[in-house]
């Protein structure tokens, strides 16, 4: 029987664990933190939790548009908020643990590090542990950046790990950093009631995204008092009694009663063992993997965030079992970039699927694209939501969708026929044929989908 050993137990390798034991094979699974890894107890299941409740003060917020006077400002409590996140985000780590048993995967509680080809030790609280294996998966995942000028002090300086120690409401976050983190932080925060200032290196929020999408948050951000600080480097962050201080390259000032530092991730794979076997890395300490989740060295896989490919979830899921699938001599389908779909939680959500507009100017593709504002659709009318477009990209001529973003409440849940039709090369068409309710916000989808027919 072959038998596995995966270092980290977030979903890259819990859910490798999983295919691999329906797959017959004896694993065992060496993790440090807690099973679900980062994804469901820092990261991931933590930051949608509070935004969760975030969503619900915003929509509040507009009750009295559709005729709801609610009587008094309705307010979170934070403590009651961060309890109930990680209580949730324990529990999901206690199912996640027990699916694992249940099928059989051995889990050793520890720290894990590769000593020899085929062989891993597990520091653990009973001593070394060494584990003979056929084949390793390093799925260690990632940790928050930090810079020498910006140490986090867990109480007013703090990491996205961090911020779930909070029992108020920051009067004043400053965030820094405005990739994906920093805008579902500033978007949370700003929900929940906090003032906040999201600090900017680039010109704009979200510099990596949908340009139409990010205008969109941005003047959503700036028009519900949220202060945007574009062009504007950290250079340190200090503490001053009950302020934080964040000080910019060009000498301002800001001035706030907390800092999120959202600058980034860094792959756990420092202290692995790499250098010994010959796994090769890049600058950053990212594991080089190919589209199956090889790494250099055979019999040695690696997924998820340590591998730097995409950082999500999702992602990191996929690689674990396509390595598994590779492993075992199942039917391996390799990763696509170019399929994945995700979605960044900011109110509006804003969802994206295949290729983007910069990527498809790169490659010189001749596309029709047509963007939908939300506004004009009857559903969105009737439940007052204003901001959000649906926009579509299809390759000119033979109509096969190849990209497309929704900005939208729910967004999330929209992109999901687009991503069948990236995913299934389907044209515009099979997706304005499909009939949608009357009225919903995927009747905005489906005309997009109708605006790019070509008469033939
Ligand atoms: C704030 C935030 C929100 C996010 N939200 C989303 C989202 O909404 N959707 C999404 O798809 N992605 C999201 N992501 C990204 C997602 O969390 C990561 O892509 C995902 O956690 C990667 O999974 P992983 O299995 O590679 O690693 P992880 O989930 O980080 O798990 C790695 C595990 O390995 C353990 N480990 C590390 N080193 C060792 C060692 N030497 N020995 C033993 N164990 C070790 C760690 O303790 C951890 O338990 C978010 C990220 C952040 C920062």
């Amino acid at each position: 029987m072959t038998h596995v050993a995966i270092i980290g137990g977030g979903p890259g390798g819990y859910e490798a664990a999983l295919v691999a034991r329906r797959s017959g094979a004896d694993v065992t699974l060496i993790d440090r933190d807690g099973l679900g890894g980062s994804t469901v107890l820092t990261d991931c299941v933590p930051s949608k939790t509070l935004i969760a409740t975030s969503d619900l003060l915003t929509e509040v917020g507009t009750s009295a548009e559709l005729g709801v006077e609610i009587p008094s400002t309705p307010r979170a409590d934070l403590a009651s908020v961060n309890a109930r996140v990680l209580r949730l985000a324990q529990a999901q780590s206690r199912d996640i643990e027990d699916r694992l048993r249940s099928a059989g995967v051995e889990i050793v509680k520890g720290t894990g590090r590769i000593d020899a080809p085929g062989t891993v030790v597990a520091a653990t609280d009973e001593g070394e542990r060494v584990v003979a294996a056929d084949s390793i998966l390093l799925a260690t995942g990632a940790h928050p950046r930090v810079s020498p000028d910006a140490q986090p002090d867990g109480e007013r300086i703090l990491t996205w790990e961090q911020v779930y120690g909070l029992d108020e409401i920051p009067e004043h976050l400053i965030v820094v950093g405005s990739g994906v983190t920093g805008a579902e932080f500033a978007s949370a925060y700003n929900g929940l009631g906090a003032q906040v200032t999201l600090v900017s290196s680039r010109d704009r929020v979200l510099p990596g995204e949908d340009p139409d999408a990010a205008n969109l948050i941005e003047n959503v951000f700036t028009r519900r008092g949220m202060t945007v600080m574009g062009n504007s480097r950290m250079a340190s962050v200090n503490r001053d009694g009950e302020r934080v201080v964040v000080t910019l390259t060009d000498g301002r000032t800001v001035e706030g009663s907390h800092c999120l530092l959202a600058l980034g991730s860094i792959p756990n794979t420092a202290d692995l063992g790499l250098d010994a076997v010959g796994v090769e890395t890049d600058d950053g300490g990212f594991i080089a993997v190919d589209k199956v989740s090889r790494t250099s060295v055979p019999g040695i896989y690696a997924a998820g965030d340590c591998t730097g490919v995409l950082m999500l979830a999702s992602v990191a899921a996929q690689q674990g079992r396509i390595a598994m699938a590779h492993l075992l001599g199942d039917a391996v389908n390799p990763l696509s970039r170019l399929k994945v779909s995700s979605n960044i939680f900011t109110s509006p959500e804003i969802a994206t699927v295949g290729l983007s507009q910069r990527q498809i100017e790169e490659r010189g593709l001749v596309v029709d694209a047509t963007i939908l504002p939300l506004a004009s659709n009857p559903r969105a009318k009737m439940q007052g939501v204003h901001d959000g477009f649906v926009k579509l990209f299809a390759r000119q001529g033979i109509g096969t969708l190849v990209g497309g973003v929704v900005v939208g409440p729910r967004a999330s849940e929209l992109i999901h026929p687009v991503s069948v039709a990236v995913s299934a090369q389907l044209t515009a068409d099979h997706i304005a044929e499909a009939f949608t309710v009357y009225p919903s916000m995927s009747g905005s989808v489906a005309e997009a989908a109708r605006r790019l027919h070509r008469l033939v």
